[in-house]
């Protein structure tokens, strides 16, 4: 072969290489709709409070009907029943009025937010890519916006298409990566997918431990890619970290599980069920915890496809999948084959 067939068949294996990369590229692209998500930061809530809070003051229904991130603070505490602490907030915000202009300047909620705020494109291009690892190929794009904002009762939370995120939490990407990876379950109902179950109210149990579990697992691993948080500030993460804990939750929670049949049979042994439930799962984060462990056990041991998987699948393949992973005293208690 001479030097100048060589080259030629060098340059044609080259092009070929390239383009074929660009085709496969696109087609990858193209598999997985979730890479085409966009998250969008807004600063206008926080901005208006901590800048402007006389304006807010001057008329706080106006406020409340008027500005994007409070319409959805508004339904969270209708979603969970929470009343609206109104005297308490306008003294919130009424400390926002009480200091200077240069005070104002030097709010450290509203630095986060806005060292946030510059970082848009460097998170969608870090963050995207992240989410949709632990999501099934088919998972569809996901369009949001974050709402910073302050003087709210939640530190952050997921309500429809969007996000608020409390101003002092701006900068914790790990947080955001949490709500996110909300944004991308909802695209399976594991309740459409689940109907068997006739108890709504136990169904609720399983659905929680999935859906919260896995976004902790999510947002927790992230700390390796976004390690601007010390584990230890939050208290779901310290608790990850302290096998009695873990232990201890699952127990609590088994106890409630057991005594789920007899419960919901009467209306008010539901609502001691639904309460306990709130109580073990929520406020003492067993729904967390519990669920983070289960995720962790089905991603170490079977991988990640399984867990993207274990989403669409629903609560009841994902409590059998983990329960046939573990030894029998780290199980969740099975209220589907029990019953
Ligand atoms: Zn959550």
């Amino acid at each position: 072969m001479t030097r100048f067939q060589k080259l030629i068949l060098f340059l044609l294996i080259t092009i070929n290489t390239v383009n074929h990369s660009i085709v496969y590229g696109q087609e990858e692209k193209s598999k997985c709709p979730c890479l085409q998500s966009k998250i969008r930061f807004d600063d206008s809530s926080i901005e208006k409070l901590v800048l402007h809070p006389e304006d807010v003051l001057a008329d706080p229904n106006l406020f409340w009907a008027n500005d994007s991130a409070y319409r959805l603070v508004k339904l969270w505490h209708q979603e969970i029943s929470l009343p609206i602490p109104m005297d308490k907030w306008k003294g919130w915000v009424q400390e926002l009025k009480n200091r200077s202009a240069e005070e104002r300047e030097k709010n450290t909620q509203l630095i986060a937010v806005k060292s946030m705020i510059k970082k848009e494109k460097e998170f969608n291009d870090k963050a995207i890519p992240y989410i949709c690892s632990f999501l099934p190929k088919d998972c569809p794009t996901i369009s949001t916006t974050i709402y910073f904002t302050t003087a709210i009762m939640a530190s952050g939370f997921q309500m429809g298409n969007d996000i608020v995120i409390y101003g002092e939490n701006a900068d914790k990407d790990n947080l955001l990566i949490h709500e996110l990876f909300h944004q991308g379950q909802r695209a399976y109902q594991p309740t459409s997918h689940e109907n068997e179950s006739k108890d709504s109210a136990m169904d609720q149990f399983y659905i929680n431990l999935l859906i919260e579990g896995t976004a902790t697992y999510v947002a927790y691993n992230a700390l390796k890619e976004f390690p601007n948080v010390d584990p230890l500030i939050r208290n779901d993460y310290r608790l990850l970290q302290d096998a009695n804990a873990l232990n201890r939750l699952r127990e609590k929670l088994n106890e409630i599980l057991k005594k789920a049949p007899s419960l919901v049979a009467a209306e008010a042994g539901r609502k001691e069920f639904m309460a306990s439930l709130w109580q073990v799962g929520s406020t003492d984060r067993a729904f967390y915890v519990v669920g983070w462990y289960m995720a962790k056990i089905i991603d170490e041991k079977l991988g990640r496809d399984a867990l993207a998987g274990a989403i669409p699948k629903g609560p009841r393949s994902f409590l059998h999948t983990y329960n046939s992973l573990v030894d029998e005293k780290l199980r969740v208690f099975d209220l589907y084959t029990k019953k």
